[in-house]
């Protein structure tokens, strides 16, 4: 294939943590993390995010936000800008997490509308896409994602190779029911095609990660595959062991 940055493994601790609990796993993480080979983030509850910033300073461990808002200040109770998240060394901002998507109401607009609010203030989002079970029985996996996708091909002013991609199967995040890397290959390819058509000079730089259920058993495979250039992990990036074999695989 073609040359890729590194691969990059970001955790999404979601709702999960403590002042306690974040101290040790993030020293734990430090711990073991040596130099590694690929790019780490930790994606982080907001009301953590200073204090993370402070464990993490002086290592390769990167900040990232699980959220950000698609506008820049005002009356929008209850959200982060992205000029806020920079105040605090945010690098990365998940977007359009399923979660988001089904529990919040966002569309394919509002993905594509905080996409360009991180863009604009240099935090790198890591796009969301993927289907629901529902969805891939039906034969309809690669229709969505790839209107998921085309939603934030064409961000104002900003070029597609700023983003990193994640493909997330509704039907494997937390459940343990991961895609095969034959499965999961399959859709990234699609997706890399799509990254292709629109920008070709820059596709074949972009990250696209696999996300749900990886873990240090299934990471390798995972990452071997041609077109996923790193992990979006959830339950296994909140277990220092696990989140370290994972950081491991990825060379
Ligand atoms: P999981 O979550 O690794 O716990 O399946 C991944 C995600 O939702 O980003």
């Amino acid at each position: 294939m073609t040359t890729h940055k590194n691969k990059l493994i970001a955790g999404n601790w979601k709702m999960n943590g403590s002042l306690s609990a974040n101290t040790a796993l993030v020293e734990a993480l430090k711990q073991g993390v040596g130099n590694p080979a690929c790019d780490v983030a930790l994606c982080v509850p907001a009301p953590y995010l200073a204090q993370v910033q402070a464990l993490v300073a002086g290592s390769p461990l990167a900040l990232g936000a699980q959220d950000v808002s698609a506008h820049a200040q005002g009356a929008y109770t209850g959200e982060q800008s992205s000029v806020m998240l920079r105040d605090f060394g945010v690098h990365y901002a998940i977007v359009g997490h399923s979660e988001r998507r089904q529990y919040h109401g966002e569309t394919d607009e509002t993905v594509a509308a905080k996409t360009a609010a991180a863009l604009v203030n240099g935090i790198t989002p890591i796009v969301c896409v993927g289907e629901t079970l529902a969805q891939r029985e039906a034969g309809q996996t690669e229709e969505v994602v790839k209107r998921q996708l085309a939603a934030v091909i064409h961000v104002n002013g900003h070029c597609i190779s700023e983003i990193v991609v994640a493909y997330e199967p509704v039907w494997a995040i937390g459940t343990g029911r991961t895609a095969t890397p034959e499965q999961a290959q399959t859709v990234h390819a699609l997706l890399r095609a799509q990254l292709h058509h629109a920008a070709s000079e820059h596709a074949a730089g972009i990250r696209i990660l696999y996300g749900g259920s990886m873990n240090a058993a299934n990471a390798a495979e995972l990452l071997a595959q041609p077109d996923i250039n790193g992990g979006l992990i959830g339950g296994a990036s909140l277990k220092a062991p696990d989140f370290l074999q994972i950081i491991a695989a990825a060379r």
